[in-house]
């Protein structure tokens, strides 16, 4: 088991679009495999300044691991959006 370092907002509750359930933050900064969901600025942003709380616990490439699977949908997105333009020119 891997130990992670307490968080003074674990407590916190907010209601998991995922899951379809309350939970905690607790959950929420180790849920994919010790890493942050990638929906924790999206879902905690209103509570407290999670941005500063992952910039300050985490390095930048689990960071980006965060964010990567929003970037790389959006670019599959718009690869797919150019091809439909290029089959109707
Ligand atoms: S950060 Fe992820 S696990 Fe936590 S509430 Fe949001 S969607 Fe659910």
């Amino acid at each position: 088991v891997v130990e992670f370092p307490v968080s003074l907002h674990d407590e916190k509750e907010g209601y998991c679009r995922k899951l379809g359930h309350h939970l905690t933050f607790a959950y929420c900064r180790v849920c994919r495999e010790g890493a942050p969901c990638d929906k924790i600025l999206d879902c905690w942003f209103e509570k407290f300044d999670v941005r500063s709380f992952l910039e300050a616990h985490y390095t930048d490439e689990e960071l980006y691991q965060v964010v990567k699977p929003q970037a790389s949908k959006a670019a599959s997105l718009i690869e797919l959006i150019e091809k439909a333009r290029k089959n109707v020119g």
